[in-house]
C-alpha cells in the first residue's frame, strides 16, 4: 500500500458506489474492513467458484465486520446462469492450432487427442450436454472468453465437429460461448436454484441473475423467491416481500431487450465481460451506453462491471485507460462500479479500491461544475408517483434553496431511490429503521443511509438529522438542507412532506 490508500473519509462519499468481489486475497476481516473504509458498499459472492462452506465463512466476515462499524454493507449472490464450460481436460490442455478439427461430444468423461487421416483431432465434453443438438453449422463457438475461437462445420448426433479458426490452449472449465445459438437452456438452472435457496437462507441482499436474455426470466425468479418467502417465515422475516434482483446484461439478445429488462429488475448490470465475448467488442461501449441510457428512462439502478482495473490484478497503478474507463463510467451516470479478480485475487484489493474511489472522486469534482439538471426517469413521470413527483419537487426546492444536501426517511427505500434517479449534485441522506433496506440502498448512486429507531413527528426527525448530520461532519450549523418525511415514521409509503431547512 502506499500512502494515498491511507485516505480516510473526511469529505462526503463518493455518488458511484463500489462493489467488490470477495475472494481468497479479500476474505481477511482486516481486509474486509479496510475495503470498507475505502469506499466498498457491496461484496459481491461469485457463485461460479466456491462451496457452499467457503461462501459461508466469507459471509460471517462480512455481516461481522459491517456490524462491528455499525455501517450498512450489502451482500450479492452472483448465479452463473446458462454459462457452458469445457468438461475435464488432461493436466496441462491442449494446444489447439489453426485449421485443427475439434470435436464436442457427450460420450467422453476426459478431453483425448486423436488421429484421424494423419491429423490430430481433439476431443472435448462439455457441460451442457444439448449443446450437441442446438448449434448449428456456421455458428462460431468461443473458448476461454473469446481467446480461442472456432466454427461449427458438421452436427452429428451426439456431437458438433468444428475448425479452429483462433488457436490457443485450451483447459479444464474453460468458458464457452456461442453468440448465435439460441440455447434453450433455463436462465435459472437446478443448480442456480439451489444457490438461490441456500442464499435467501443466509441472508443474501441482492441476486444477481447472469446471461439473462428476457424480462421474463426476471419476472419468474422473482416469482420463485417470493414463493419462498410464502412457505418460510424465517425467510420471509429476513427478506420482507421482495429481494432485489440484479439483471447482467452480457448477451447481444439482452441487449436488445434492455429496455423491458431495466424495467424489470431491480439493478442492471453491465457485465462486459462476457458481452465483449458475445458482441463485436468495437460495439461493447455503445452497448454500454445505450444500456446506461435504458436504466435511466427507467429509473433502475446501473453498476459497470469487469476489467475496470484489470491491470491492477498485480500492477501498483492502473493504466491510463483503465482510469479513463472508471471516469466515464460516472460521466456516464452510473450508480455502481465493479471489481471483480482485482478484488477477489489480486495482489493489493486494498490499493485498487482506492485508486477506484480516488478517479470517482476526481471525475464528481467535475460534474459538480457542470450546471445542475434534475432529470427525473420518464417512466416515473408517465407513471404519476407520488413519491416521484415529490423527489422531483424537492429536487427544485434543492436548487433554488441552495441546499447542500437532501435527507429522507425511506423506510423500504422508494425515496431514496426516487430522489438518486433524479441525477446528482447533491448528496442524498436516506434514514430507514429496517437494516434490510438500508443495506439494499448501497446500489443507489449518491445515497448515503442511516438505521435510525423511527422519530414520533417531523420535528423529532429533525432534530436526528441534525445531530448526524453534524456529527459525521456532513453539515454544521447554518447549513442549508431539504427534509423529506411523513408521519407515521417507520410505516412504508408515508412520504407526503418537504421542507427546507437551516441547521441550528
Ligand atoms: P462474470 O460476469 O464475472 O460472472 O462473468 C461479469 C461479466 O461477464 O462481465
Ligand atoms: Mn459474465
Amino acid at each position: 500500500m502506499t500512502p494515498a490508500a491511507e485516505c480516510t473519509q473526511t469529505r462526503f462519499p463518493t455518488v458511484a458506489r463500489i462493489v467488490a468481489t470477495i475472494g481468497p486475497s479479500s476474505d481477511s476481516p482486516e481486509m474486509v474492513r479496510r475495503l470498507i473504509t475505502l469506499g466498498v458498499r457491496v461484496f459481491r459472492f461469485n457463485f461460479s467458484h466456491g462451496t457452499f462452506d467457503e461462501h459461508a465463512a466469507r459471509l460471517k466476515v462480512v455481516r461481522e465486520v459491517a456490524e462491528d462499524m455499525d455501517r450498512p454493507i450489502a451482500v450479492m449472490a452472483d448465479l452463473p446462469g446458462p454459462k457452458i464450460r469445457c468438461g475435464k481436460v488432461p493436466d496441462g490442455g491442449f494446444d489447439l492450432l489453426v485449421g485443427q478439427e475439434v470435436v464436442f461430444t457427450n460420450d467422453i468423461e476426459i478431453a483425448k487427442l486423436t488421429e484421424e487421416n494423419g491429423k490430430p483431432v481433439a476431443y472435448f465434453p462439455t457441460t451442457y450436454p444439448q449443446l450437441t443438438d442446438e448449434v448449428d453449422v456456421g455458428q462460431r463457438v468461443l473458448l476461454n472468453d473469446g481467446a480461442v475461437r472456432m466454427l461449427v462445420t458438421a452436427k452429428e448426433t451426439g456431437q458438433v465437429r468444428c475448425t479452429v479458426t483462433v488457436g490457443g490452449v485450451i483447459s479444464s472449465g474453460k468458458g464457452i460461448n456461442l453468440p448465435e445459438t439460441n440455447l434453450t437452456a433455463p436462465a435459472v438452472g437446478e443448480h442456480d436454484w439451489e444457490i438461490c435457496q441456500w442464499a435467501v437462507a443466509n441472508g443474501f441482499d441482492f441476486f444477481a441473475m447472469s446471461f439473462v436474455r428476457r424480462a421474463d426470466e426476471i419476472i419468474g425468479l422473482r416469482q420463485r423467491l417470493e414463493g419462498i418467502c410464502a412457505v418460510d417465515r424465517d425467510a420471509a422475516e429476513q427478506h420482507g416481500s421482495r429481494i432485489p434482483i440484479i439483471a447482467k446484461i452480457e448477451k447481444p439478445q439482452a441487449v436488445a431487450n434492455i429496455q423491458e429488462i431495466a424495467e424489470a429488475a431491480d439493478v442492471i448490470m453491465v457485465a462486459r465481460g462476457d458481452l465483449g465475448v458475445e458482441m463485436d467488442i468495437a460495439q461493447t461501449p455503445v452497448s454500454q451506453k445505450k444500456i446506461i441510457e435504458a436504466c435511466k428512462r427507467a429509473g433502475t439502478s446501473v453498476i459497470v462491471a469487469t476489467q475496470m482495473l484489470e491491470t491492477m490484478i498485480t500492477a501498483s497503478s492502473p493504466t491510463r485507460a483503465e482510469a479513463s474507463d472508471v471516469a466515464n463510467a460516472v460521466f456516464d451516470g452510473a450508480d455502481a462500479v465493479m471489481l471483480s479478480g482485482e478484488t477477489a485475487v489480486g495482489d493489493h484489493p486494498d490499493l485498487v479500491v482506492d485508486t477506484m474511489t480516488r478517479i470517482i472522486r476526481a471525475a464528481e469534482d467535475r460534474l459538480a461544475e457542470l450546471p445542475s439538471r434534475a432529470t427525473p426517469p420518464k417512466l416515473f413521470a408517465e407513471q404519476k408517483y407520488r413519491v416521484a413527483a415529490i423527489a422531483h419537487g424537492a429536487w427544485h426546492i434543492a436548487q433554488d434553496f441552495g441546499a447542500e444536501l437532501i435527507v429522507c426517511w425511506s423506510q423500504q427505500g422508494t425515496s431514496a431511490r426516487f430522489l438518486s434517479q433524479n441525477n446528482f449534485d447533491v448528496p442524498i441522506v436516506a434514514y430507514s429503521s429496517d437494516s434490510r433496506f438500508t443495506r439494499r440502498m448501497a446500489l443507489l448512486g449518491g445515497v448515503s443511509p442511516f438505521r435510525r429507531d423511527p422519530p414520533g413527528g417531523f420535528s423529532e426527525f429533525v432534530k436526528m438529522v441534525e445531530k448526524d448530520l453534524v456529527e459525521s461532519g456532513w453539515a454544521s450549523p447554518g447549513s442549508r438542507i431539504v427534509i423529506l418525511g411523513g408521519e407515521p415514521f417507520g410505516s412504508p409509503k408515508s412520504t407526503s412532506s418537504v421542507v427546507a431547512h437551516v441547521i441550528r
